[in-house]
């Protein structure tokens, strides 16, 4: 198949300028735009035409969540009202939710570059997705359908949950590829060999989003269901919504589109770039957004950088899998520890399963104690569960350097979920 929603360009450098002829379009458009923008840009001794080179983007200033709240219901907005087609809404877990709106281009570009996550994810118009993921004021369902229908495949719009429905939709249209949130593909998973349905369905792929998924998750999924790949796929309402970005089927990391938006992974602290490979927060600024253009925003998304290219040859940038949001991170034992770095340890062991849970107590003694509740993998569950909480134990604590007290229990033992899992459960305060 022809590459269709790929960037025109095959080269970095040529990506850089476009980058830098997107960001001088973006600093113009905002302090004309926007007197939010023009107030702040002034504040920081900027004026549009100072911007020469990519590197002048660290002398801008940060927007924040709260500069989102303080504007609301139409916060950044930087065309006039007559310009704006549609808004979406995120769900935010605190306070009121964020608003952005969105002109033509902006929902144009939306979904060209959504269709592009279908075609990196190399499926075909033959395919028929269904979509399992929130519709109505979220970007999801919206997002995942117009992509989908803008790449050429048949969407199938079932909306969240509901594992009945999904299950029937699966046999009766033979879907050949499912989006939903990884806990849902783990628990659709269960089901469908739960019910023995494994050989009345077709799935062959599925897409992933809103939370991370671990390694382990990502293969007990499939191989219950037997599934060809898994994809997950980035994103956030300020930033259009989802698919920003994909990892393509190399799996080398996610794949992001430099052509528009440019990253920066910063110290959430000193807010300075960190050392190559370091985890650190994702900071975007929009190069074409019109309505609400973004400079600097802090996603407060954790992730590394992947400095290398990818071996599939595209010239789009990597970064690694969202490790955690830096609200997530806490302090055990003077330790910063990010939820992803737990999961990434716990999948490197092969006779656990990939569903854990995490406690943080303070006990009578003063101390601070982290349990960790782990499921065996249902292959290993003959063995000694005292000896897999060892090695759970030992793991954790030579690469987060933790003391953890480990309880092992029988497969299928801890809660699963249609939505994000909740795995955290700090007790101390
Ligand atoms: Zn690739």
């Amino acid at each position: 198949m022809p590459k269709t929603f790929m960037p025109g360009f095959s080269n970095r450098e040529e990506l850089l300028s476009h980058q830098l002829r997107g960001l001088q379009w973006t600093i113009q458009h905002a302090y004309h735009g926007s007197p939010f923008y023009r107030e702040r840009l002034t504040a920081a001794g900027i004026q549009p035409d100072d911007i020469t080179s990519l590197d002048d983007l660290r002398k801008l200033p940060f927007t924040t969540a709260d500069d989102l709240r303080r504007g609301y219901p139409l916060p950044l907005l930087s065309v006039p009202e007559a310009e704006i087609l549609r808004i979406h809404a995120s769900s935010g877990t605190t306070g009121k939710k964020k608003v952005l709106a969105y002109t033509r281009k902006d929902l144009d570009d939306w979904v060209h570059f959504f269709a592009r996550c279908y075609e990196m994810a190399d499926l075909t118009p033959m395919d028929r997705v269904q979509i399992a993921v929130g519709y109505g004021v979220w970007t999801a369902g919206a997002g995942f359908q117009l992509g989908c229908e803008a790449f050429g495949a048949l969407a199938i719009p079932a909306g969240p949950g509901n594992v009945d429905l999904q299950c029937q939709l699966l046999i009766d249209l033979q879907s050949t590829v499912m989006c939903c949130t990884a806990s849902m593909g783990l628990l659709i998973a269960e089901e469908i060999a739960r019910r023995g349905l494994k050989d009345n369905i077709a799935l062959r792929k599925m897409i992933f989003g809103s939370e991370r998924s671990s390694d382990a998750m990502r293969a007990r999924i499939k191989d219950l269901l037997g599934l060809e790949d898994m994809f997950d796929i980035t994103g956030m309402t300020e930033l259009y919504g989802p698919g920003t970005g994909l990892d393509c089927s190399r799996h080398e990391g996610i794949h992001y589109w430099a052509d528009y938006y440019i990253l920066e992974i910063l110290n959430p602290e000193t807010l300075e770039p960190v050392q190559p490979g370091e985890p650190g927060e994702m900071v975007v600024t929009t190069i074409a957004k019109e309505a609400a253009p973004l400079i600097r925003y802090r996603t407060r998304d954790l992730t590394r950088a992947i400095a290398r290219p990818c071996s599939c040859g595209s010239v789009l940038p990597m970064h690694d899998r969202i490790l955690g949001r830096s609200d997530d991170m806490f302090i055990f034992r003077a330790v910063n520890i990010y939820p992803g770095q737990i999961d990434e340890v716990l999948s490197t062991i092969p006779e656990i399963s990939c569903e854990y849970q995490v406690r943080l107590d303070r006990r009578a003694d003063g101390k601070e104690y982290m349990t960790l509740k782990v499921e065996c993998d249902l292959a290993a569950d003959q063995g000694n569960y005292t000896e897999i909480a060892a090695t759970v134990a030992s793991k954790i604590k030579s690469s987060i350097m933790v003391s953890s007290e480990v309880e092992v229990v029988a497969y299928g033992a801890l809660p699963r979920s249609e939505r994000k899992s909740k795995r955290f459960f700090d007790n101390r305060a």
